[in-house]
């Protein structure tokens, strides 16, 4: 279906031009007419999935005009809160909305300012949020359209208490759009606060990112990991690659390792200010970085394309991680390849994983590789880990809770 058969107008239509978009995503398809509607929404969708444009577009197209805030995105990251100012900002181009950004790690009196001065389309990082609030540089009793982008993150990152802070400063009557990759049973217990008879648009279902991914697991004892990924690396010669760590200490140690190994390399994690991440993420975009390593915090911050390869040289201790870091690679339709490093203390881990994308991922040795022995248990012989809650599914769950389906294509 083209873009103009979703009900946006000429502006709009000329911010998807500007955009580069060609034809809409399956989220796009669902949640563009949905949210013209005025109803409230909840959409499933992992990021990689056009989620952006899904909300952005719509809300710039039935949103009144300024001075006043109209619309505000609430999002978990500076990342995500600065790739949605850019979305929004190409969009409205033709629309005469102004969109800004406000989120920590960089200075507040400018970003206070140029809030004040007006604008009507606002996306925030929760905490700076509260900060404007607090000193009254921004209000918020204007505001039509509430989008909750990375719900399930929001709650993850222990962000609620002041998400509920921002909700009580919003007038009562208001769109309210919640956009998560996952509906756990804490997203869920949420949404009664703050959707009214939402509209349920889940697309692709949790698998589809994962399928257009080639998965693989490399199983190697934790002495020859580091030895191992160098390897990789030196003999696969990947375009852009994405290492993940599970600590922040682990990421640094391992870029350092790696930078000395002649791999040109940078680190990123929740201990890198604003400045540090972005000019790590410019360098991975341009090319100048060739493997960039990182921790599960700023995975869904990273939108870059091209990431031919992800490589957990860490198993994630959420499954849903898992899906989270290689939805890095295969964005919006090209193929990528996602390598899982398994030591023997992992398996179970690895089990989890296997259960949340119902399949089994093939083992591989890496060729010439001087493995010494390994004894690695298979991870479906292993018996079931006891008390772990594994994601399984948001549809049904969310039926109980009385939201409604929308019909149409998965
Ligand atoms: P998102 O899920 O919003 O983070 O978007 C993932 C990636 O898909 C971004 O790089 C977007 O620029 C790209 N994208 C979004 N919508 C489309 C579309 N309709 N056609 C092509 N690329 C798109």
């Amino acid at each position: 279906m083209p873009f103009k058969n979703l009900g946006l107008n000429e502006k709009l239509l000329q911010g998807v031009q500007a955009l580069g978009y060609e034809s809409p995503t399956s989220i796009q398809e669902e949640a563009i007419p949905a949210v013209l509607t005025g109803q409230d929404v909840v959409a499933c969708a992992q990021t990689g999935t056009g989620k952006t444009a899904a909300f952005v577009l719509p809300m710039l197209q039935i949103m009144s005009a300024g001075p006043a805030i109209k619309a505000l995105v609430v999002t978990p990251t500076r990342e995500l809160a600065s790739q949605i100012e850019q979305v929004a900002i190409t969009a409205a181009a033709g629309t005469g909305h102004t969109v800004m950004a406000v989120y920590g790690g960089v200075p507040y009196e400018p970003q206070a300012k140029k809030a004040r001065h007006g604008v009507d389309f606002l996306v925030a990082t929760p905490g700076r949020l509260l900060d404007l609030l607090r000193h009254r540089d921004i209000k918020l009793d204007h505001v039509e359209i509430l989008v909750l982008d990375e719900a399930d993150r929001l709650l993850d990152m222990g962000f609620w208490p002041d998400v509920r802070r921002i909700l009580h400063d919003l007038p009562h009557k208001r769109q309210n759009l919640l956009f998560s990759a996952t509906l756990s049973k804490q997203v869920l217990g949420v949404l009664g606060d703050t959707v009214h008879r939402p509209v349920f648009i889940e697309v692709g279902g949790r698998a589809t990112p994962v399928d257009l991914v080639e998965q693989r697991v490399l199983p190697v004892n934790s002495e020859q990991k580091l030895d191992l990924l160098i390897q990789f690396v030196l003999a696969h010669k990947p375009d852009r690659t994405l290492i993940f760590t599970r600590t922040k200490h682990r990421a640094e140690r391992l870029a350092l390792t790696l930078g000395k190994r002649g791999i040109r390399c940078s680190a990123i994690h929740g201990n890198r200010n604003q400045q540090q991440r972005e000019k790590a993420l410019e360098g991975f975009r341009a090319g100048r970085i060739k493997v960039l390593v990182a921790t599960d915090v700023v995975a869904r911050g990273i939108d870059v394309e091209g990431i031919s390869h992800v490589i957990n040289y860490d198993m994630p201790a959420n499954p849903e991680d898992y899906v989270h870091r290689i939805g890095r690679t295969a964005r919006a339709g090209a193929s990528g390849m996602a390598v899982s490093f398994l030591t023997p203390e992992e398996v179970y881990e690895l089990k989890d994983i296997e259960r949340l994308i119902g399949s089994t991922i093939e083992r591989h040795d890496l060729e010439g590789f001087d493995y010494v022995k390994r004894t690695i248990p298979e991870s479906h012989d292993l018996p079931r880990r006891p008390g772990k809650l594994v994601y399984n599914g948001g549809a049904r769950r969310a039926m109980k809770f009385g939201i409604r389906r929308k019909a149409g294509r998965k």
